[in-house]
């Protein structure tokens, strides 16, 4: 759960979004989805199931061919200065000027920021082990990704876009790292967005998990609720349709089994009573992940 009320408009938001590349299907279809101020999200899918073409089109820079994206509650694609100033974003691979050193290229990007915590910043290249004066290209893909990230925590944002931030590190670094770079953010209440395709990454580190598949967000909640109230039910088809009805719940996912049974992944209140012929069985991260990308 996110520590800032709700009540706030959402940082960023889409609605019934379509994009589709030139030459294919849709990657994004009539999705949904808002992050609200705060809020702190792994966006988990497959490889190739669109987190990119998500968070590209969520900052406006791809533009879709149905549905509206907003940021900070303007346009996506028509934002004005203050709003960009308010957006960080490290992008997959990163776009940073070989040739420049990592003093050069902050002191670059410090001019077009009127904010810009110059001892974080210092803080942050001694811990993160970033040598200010070699040039950009001698740095190792790790320090590199940490220098974007650096560069885009510099100017203090509102909402934070991290494109699968911890690819170039190496698997025992990933999670605290990440741990880290939410620690850095979240007393600023920052919005955080990080997409990933390894479930590890997520533990201790995303309050909120977002699953995008089928070109839509599937489910998005908090973690620790999901691993509470997410179930797997077997039981009869009409059986589970009334505990569904009466309960109100949407199932996530359904697969038929032998003489009229079904299994059922649903989120349901922990209290809820069930009926004698349905048997719950809890799922962990694993198995959702599995099951719903
Ligand atoms: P992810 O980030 O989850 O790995 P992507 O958003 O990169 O997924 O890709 C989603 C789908 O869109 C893939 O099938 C990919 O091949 C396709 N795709 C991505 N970028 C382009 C592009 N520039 N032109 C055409 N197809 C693309």
């Amino acid at each position: 759960m996110s520590h800032f009320p709700h009540s706030e408009s959402p940082s960023a938001e889409l609605s019934g979004v379509n994009l589709a590349y030139a030459e294919g299907s849709s990657v994004l279809k009539q999705l949904d989805w808002q992050l609200l101020p705060g809020q702190v999200v792994g966006l988990l899918g497959r490889n190739g199931s669109g987190k990119t073409t998500l968070l590209e089109t969520l900052l406006g820079l791809r533009e879709p061919q149905a549905g509206c994206v907003k940021i900070f509650g303007q346009d996506a694609t028509r934002l004005d200065d203050s709003a960009r100033a308010r957006i960080g974003y490290v992008p997959q691979h990163n776009d940073l000027f070989e040739a420049f050193t990592a003093a050069q290229l902050l002191a670059y990007f410090k001019s077009f920021y009127p904010r810009w915590n110059e001892s974080r910043v210092e803080g942050l290249l001694s811990r993160w082990d970033i040598d200010r004066n070699k040039p950009i290209r001698k740095l190792s893909g790790g320090q590199q990704q940490r220098l974007s990230i650096i560069r885009a925590l510099a100017h203090e944002p509102d909402l934070l876009v991290l494109d699968e931030p911890v690819a170039s590190l190496d698997p025992v670094g990933r999670r605290d790292f990440l741990r880290e770079l939410v620690d850095q953010v979240l007393d600023r209440g920052t919005t955080v967005v990080f997409s990933t395709h390894i479930l590890s990454d997520l533990e201790r580190v995303a309050f909120n998990l977002a699953f995008l598949s089928g070109g839509r967000i599937a489910l998005q909640a908090p973690l620790d609720e999901l691993l509470e109230q997410v179930r797997a039910f077997t039981g009869s088809v009409s059986e589970m349709a009334g505990l569904m009805g009466r309960l109100g719940a949407q199932p996530l996912k359904r697969t038929p089994l032998e003489a009229g049974r079904e299994r059922v992944l649903a989120r349901l209140p922990t209290n809820a009573t069930l009926p004698a012929g349905i048997e719950a069985e809890r799922v962990n991260l694993d198995d959702l992940f599995e099951e719903l990308t």
